[in-house]
């Protein structure tokens, strides 16, 4: 995938050799010190020497002979420089090669009388641009080629540094003792303190939607979007049996379900250049766990990964209204192919045959989903710490779909095909509107 360029990212450190002080990768885009490169160096030394390819035999430039040639041999090599010097001027890939074979489709068409105006006439299709196919299809591959690479530069700069990741991301694998293991928690949906071993029903009021922030008033509003109640009238419009709760302490997360990095094995030729990711979770025994992963290629855009996942602690609350959700058991259908749903460790081995050290993960308010994929990765950009630029205040994703895409998102129940979806594009508008492509 991008074994091919080398080096394009001097300025970033590679960050396998800052996690694991090793990079396998031949043809690393990142920067490596010195004396990593020297060991690259050796390990290539040491491979045994592939076999020299035979030569190329050399065609050589001249008419192709024919059972009944329309004109002496002399006469056909002048033809013929004078065919391969306008494909020249056309810009013709091989002109030697194509003028050849024009010369010979024109002579076998050809008689004693006709050759020469035949081959009149093909000189003025050639300046007209036919018989050029071939060049225009290589420049404009060329062309998407090296659009695909601004963009990938582009959003290599976007990465967020680690001093500013530091603040919002756990940013290495969280150590440390949990204190205590049986201490009460917060119901993350009415504010109740709980013990989360406590199986015995209880009442969890509510409201679906948290209160609308006024940028007038710089305040709440004190109506809920879910009901149109006002703060204080009662304790909420949804009812529920149980509390739920939300880890946030990285040593607790941990404990619950470790974290880790992506592997650097097994290499995968999938690997992304960069992936826009959006998960959905649910709140389950353990707290929130990851219940779908959506994943799409930043170079194409298509979807490379969307599968629902089992948590592994008792499902409470499939946040349906928000995860889109509703029953597990169904799996994802895409391009017309169904997947069933997978568990947690099936999941991450999926996106891991999308997802290397190297890969850059697009999202929005990424720290969630990486927390609930439980993955350590520093190559992140994050439009809600980028946008909009000089922000004092986080905008929300539906935020920024409709100010920079004039997108409606999110008007119904959240999809994470939706959300990836934009935060990817939306980078791309940005990257867009400065190059001025
Ligand atoms: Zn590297
Ligand atoms: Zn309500
Ligand atoms: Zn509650």
């Amino acid at each position: 995938m991008f074994q091919s360029q080398t080096r394009l990212f001097k300025g970033i450190e590679c960050p396998s050799i800052k996690q694991k002080k090793k990079c396998e990768l031949p043809h690393c885009i990142f920067s490596h010190p010195r004396a990593a490169a020297a060991t690259a160096v050796k390990r290539v030394k040491e491979t045994p020497a592939k076999a020299a390819p035979p030569p190329k035999r050399k065609v050589v430039f001249s008419p192709v002979m024919l059972d009944h040639p329309p004109a002496q041999h002399q006469l056909r090599l002048r033809y013929l420089s004078v065919i391969r010097d306008k494909l020249e001027e056309v810009k013709c890939n091989d002109p030697e090669a194509k003028a050849m074979e024009l010369e010979k489709q024109t002579a076998e068409r050809s008689t004693a009388g006709t050759y020469a105006n035949n081959i009149r006439t093909l000189v003025r299709e050639i300046l007209r641009g036919e018989h050029n196919e071939g060049a225009e299809e290589a420049r404009e591959k060329q062309a998407a080629k090296s659009t695909r690479l601004k963009y990938r530069e582009e959003l290599a700069k976007l990465i967020i540094p680690e001093s500013k990741l530091s603040k919002r991301y756990i940013i290495e694998i969280p150590s440390g003792e949990v204190e205590e293991d049986n201490k009460p928690v917060k119901c993350d949906r009415c504010g109740a303190m709980f013990y989360p071993t406590e199986e015995a029903p209880v009442e969890c009021h509510f409201h679906l939607l948290r209160r609308n922030y006024n940028l007038e008033k710089k305040k709440l509003e004190d109506v809920f979007p879910c009901c149109g109640q006002v703060l204080g009238e009662s304790n909420g419009c949804e009812l529920r049996n149980t509390h739920v709760f939300k880890l946030s302490a990285p040593s607790e997360l941990h404990k619950a379900i470790p974290f880790r990095t992506v592997p650097d094995t097994p290499a995968s030729s999938k690997w992304l250049f960069g992936v826009a990711i959006d998960c959905e979770m649910a709140y389950t025994s353990k707290g929130m766990e990851l219940i779908r992963v959506t994943a799409l290629d930043w170079d194409s855009g298509d979807v490379v990964l969307d599968r629902t996942v089992f948590p592994s602690g008792r499902v409470l609350d499939l946040n349906t209204r928000f995860s889109g959700v509703s029953d597990l058991n169904e799996g994802t259908t895409l391009n017309s192919v169904h997947y069933p749903t997978l568990d947690f460790e099936s999941a991450l081995t999926a996106l891991f045959e999308y997802v290397g050290p190297h890969t850059i993960i697009i999202g929005h308010g990424l720290e969630n989903d990486l927390q609930t994929l439980r993955l350590v990765h520093n190559l992140v950009v994050d439009t809600a710490m980028l946008y909009p630029r000089h922000a004092t205040r986080t905008h929300s994703l539906k935020q920024l779909a409709w100010t920079y895409l004039s997108r409606n998102i999110q008007s119904g129940e959240h999809d994470s095909y939706e959300d990836a979806g934009a935060a990817m594009d939306i980078v791309k508008a940005d990257i867009r509107s400065r190059l001025k492509l």
